[in-house]
């Protein structure tokens, strides 16, 4: 029989990739990037300026406050939030309904507002999703790796922890949480449920 079709008219599913800040998301994304290159990363648009090393259209799209207005009244965001306060950072639409209908497991890898935005338009579209949790192996393990990344001034390393307490009690509304103790291994697993989506589509 035929894959079971969703709204996007292919078999893919969508896999949203959340978890508190300095869980190592990015790390975890970039490894998918690197060692699973027929996974599709989605890339957001932000309004923060790039880190050194960052290629605009690779890492993010990064786009004036004008411009991210301007995508949002257009409705071309699946989803979009302040995160940490500061910046805007959204999901454009049509690359992942795109990507979703060739039947290309796609991943989002976004914030926990986002993450509800995204299961709320999952509900009401009927698109195929699951929702993986990322968990520092403890919140001390946390606090450790946000303090030694050192990318942020004192200021907002603690705007970051506050938001990541608040974010750890999310967990619970994920459908599947990945202990994130080895990169490699996190990403071997993440990888694992992006086949197990494409697997359960096409037997379904
Ligand atoms: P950073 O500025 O360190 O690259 O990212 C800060 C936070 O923004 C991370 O927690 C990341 O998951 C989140 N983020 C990145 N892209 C998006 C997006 O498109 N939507 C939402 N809601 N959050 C995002």
């Amino acid at each position: 029989p035929a894959p079971q079709e969703n709204v996007t008219g292919g078999p893919a599913r969508l896999t949203v990739l959340a978890g508190p800040t300095a869980v190592g998301k990015g790390t975890v994304s970039a490894d998918i990037r690197t060692r699973y290159p027929h996974v599709w990363l989605s890339v957001s648009a932000t309004t923060r300026p790039p880190r050194p090393g960052e290629v605009h259209g690779v890492h993010y799209l990064f786009v004036q406050p004008e411009e991210f207005d301007r995508m949002v009244a257009d409705g071309e965001m699946l989803e979009w939030a302040v995160v940490h306060g500061r910046h805007r950072y959204g999901t454009p639409r049509g690359p992942v309904v795109e990507h979703l209908a060739a039947g290309c497991p796609t991943l989002l890898e976004i914030d926990l507002q986002g993450a509800r935005q995204v299961r709320d338009a999952v509900r009401a579209s009927g698109l195929d999703a699951q929702f993986v949790f990322l968990a520092p192996p403890s919140f001390d393990e946390l606090v450790r790796r946000l303090v030694g990344r050192g990318t942020e001034d004192a200021e907002e390393r603690e705007r970051r922890l506050r938001t990541a307490r608040v974010e750890m009690a999310a967990e619970a509304e994920f459908d599947v949480t990945i202990v994130n103790d080895d990169v490699t291994r996190a990403t071997d697993e993440l990888a694992r449920l992006l086949q197990a989506g494409q697997a359960g589509a096409a037997a379904s």
